[in-house]
This record gives structure tokens, sequence and C-alpha cells, in this order.
């Protein structure tokens, strides 16, 4: 076994405030000296950064990346006894939202390599109450999103792509939100793109559905107390576009050190070549934010315990399928998706941030290694 490690993160928030301080510093002392909390000038001047960035005509900051879903399907309309399609491998937001609205989420199984909804299956779950695709990008990568956008072309489907993980990801050289009617994106602290607290923002270049959720995050109101759609509180907060615009600036470097210590991660692992430890591969056309750096072991509870033993802090995105959580065990009871029901009781997500230096991740391999040689 080789000697015990200290001081990793599992994602080191602390050390990128320190290299981006004086800018961070700068921009939440500027809304500190103007005081307008809720809609201050931060949060425009974010959203047309943020549509420059994933090239799209509309970005709207909303509160959280549940909220970007949940205003992104009630801007389509969706509701009680729709069905909207999305994977049963992601976080319960993917599905929540659409419970939430009244309407069915209809799981499709993944693609055992990328973990992504697998296009190949979606035909057969398109039924006349189909009114929505929801594609996840999981783990910072987006899905076939051609062949998604084709067949929801064919049955006149809008898309929404759940970009939570993938904000910086590109297809194609498209950015990850420009990919579909709406994309959704989360700026969760530990997402790629992270804010101090909870942000979302959501992406079109539909300009009827941009005006329509904007509406909808300061509750359906179209003038100051003129309401003309039902909507909620789903605003982002000043402060939080204050944070993401000192980020914003950082971000594209942040990205390519992502790729970079991703790449650095495929590579150590594939050169030993162990016929244990799988990875999921970044597709063809795609570049992937890394969000998470997720392989594929047996006996993970064991894998996790050596690991943490010696100091390697690690995650599991995600133990347990959306179609096998009790909430959904008698909407969804007998359902079999064995790709996803495999990727759930397999994946490891290890520790990744862009100041992950490539000495920690040698470390971090052969620590992995030398776990799952002990508990074969
Ligand atoms: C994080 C996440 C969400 C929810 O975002 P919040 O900002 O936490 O509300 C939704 N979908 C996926 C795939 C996520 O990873």
């Amino acid at each position: 076994m080789p000697a015990p490690v200290s001081g990793i993160h599992f994602i080191d928030l602390k050390q990128q405030y320190r290299r981006l301080k004086p800018a961070i510093d700068q921009r939440i002392q500027a809304v500190l000296d103007h005081g307008q909390y809720i809609m201050g000038p931060e949060v425009a001047e974010l959203e047309e950064k943020l549509a420059a960035f994933v090239g799209v005509d509309h970005a709207v900051g909303v509160s959280d990346g549940t909220a970007a879903l949940q205003i992104a399907m009630m801007a389509l309309g969706i509701g009680p006894g729709d069905e909207v399609i999305t994977s049963p491998f992601t976080f319960i937001a993917s599905a929540e939202t659409i419970s939430l609205l009244g309407a069915t989420p209809v799981f499709v199984d993944i693609d055992p390599d990328s973990c992504n909804l697998d296009p190949s299956r979606l035909e057969a779950a398109i039924t006349a109450k189909t009114r929505a695709i929801m594609p996840v990008s999981l783990y910072g990568q987006c899905a076939d999103m051609e062949a998604i956008n084709e067949i929801a072309a064919r049955h006149q489907l809008p898309v929404i792509e759940d970009g939570a993980q993938s904000f910086g990801a590109t297809r194609h050289g498209r950015r990850s939100g420009a990919l579909s009617t709406i994309g959704c994106t989360s700026f969760f602290p530990s997402k790629p793109l992270g804010c101090y607290g909870d942000g979302g923002a959501c992406f079109t270049s539909d300009a009827d559905l941009a005006r329509k959720m904007a509406e909808i995050r300061v509750h359906g109101q179209s003038k100051r107390y003129v309401h003309t759609t039902i909507g909620l509180n789903g605003r982002l907060d000043t402060l939080q576009a204050a944070v993401l615009l000192a980020k914003l600036e950082a971000f594209p470097q942040e990205v390519r050190q992502r790729a970079e210590a991703g790449d650095r991660y495929s590579a150590l692992i594939h050169k030993v070549g162990h016929p244990h430890i799988r990875t999921v591969p970044v597709t063809s056309g795609n570049t992937s934010v890394f969000a998470q750096y997720t392989v594929r072991v047996p006996n993970r509870a064991q894998v996790i315990d050596v690991l943490k033993a010696n100091g390697i802090p690690t995650a599991v995105h995600y133990p347990v399928c959306l179609h096998q959580q009790p909430v959904y065990a008698s909407t969804h009871a007998g359902l079999s998706l064995p790709n996803a029901e495999a990727a759930a009781a397999e994946v490891l997500s290890l520790p990744m941030y862009p100041d992950l230096a490539h000495e920690l991740q040698i470390r971090i391999i052969e620590h992995l290694i030398a776990a799952v040689d002990s508990t074969l």
C-alpha cells in the first residue's frame, strides 16, 4: 500500500478563493456599496456575459439549478397529465421538477459508456402525452444532442438540457446550454462555475421563451404588480451574480485546467490498464468540464473505505437510480434499466478542481489501484 496522503480535498474552493480574492472581494464590495440586493445591476450584466459565453441570445439568471429546470418547463407549458423523458441516472432535481409540475418523468436507459441518455432508446418512450425531452449532461459532458434533437424535431418536441454539471463543456464546438430549445445550469458552489450559495440560469435563443422565463422567475410579473402568469420567487441574488462575474473572468482558464486534470487522470489509468478500473470516456465530438471525474470499480464500498483511510475523499454520483428511489417506487415499480443500474452500483468520483496538482493525481491513482487490488 502506498503511504497515506494528507490535505486532499474533494473540491478545493478555498484555494480558488485565494487565487481570485481581489476580484471577488471588489465585486462583493460594490454590491454592499450600492445596496441593490434584489435584481441589482450585476444580474443583468451577468446575464449578458453568460449569453455571450454560451452563444445564445438570452440568459435568465435564476435562484438555483432546480428552479432553472422548473421555470424552463413552466415556460413551455408543461403540467398535469404530461410526460417528460429524462435520464434515470442523475440528481433527483431532474425528475423532481417534472413531478412538481404534475407531469410524469419517463426514464430512458443510459449509454453504458458515457452514462448519458441513450438516444437509440428514446423513440420507443415517446407517447401521445410526451411534451419534452430532458437529457442530462452528466459529469460535465453533453449527451448525443444531435440524435436527440433530430428525434425531438420529428415529434415536434422541445428539448431541455439539464446542464447543471456541464457549464463550459462543448459539443462539436458549441457550448452546453446552446444545444437545445432551453439549456439550464446550476451555479451551486461545487459545480464547474459555482457561486457562494445557490444560483442558476436558463439559456435560449427563443425571445418569447426568454421573456416568459424572465416573468416566471418574478412571480409571473410582466410589469410591477401586473401578474400575467403563475410564477414563483426564482430570482438570482445580486451578491451571487457579483461572485459569478468575478469567477467568469477566470473560467475559460479553469475550463482548460479541468480538461487537463481530467485527461491526466484518464492517461494515468489507461497506462496501468487495470482490468477492474473503468473510466467514463469523453465521447467523440465532446469536451468535458469534468464536474466530476468518475471511474467504475467493483467492491465500491470497500474501495471507498480504503481510500478514506488513506486520506483520499471520494463521492458517489449517484448510488441509486431515480426509478428505484422510494418516491418513485409506486409509480415506476418493476421498471428495469440495466445500464443505469450497473452504473449506480459501480461509479466513484475522485477529487477534481482546477488547481488539482498533477503530483496529487499520481498519488490518488496509485491509491485507487492499491485499494481495488486489496479488496478483490
Ligand atoms: C446540481 C444539479 C441540479 C440542481 O442544481 P441546484 O442548483 O442544486 O438546484 C440539477 N441537475 C443536476 C444533474 C445537478 O447535478
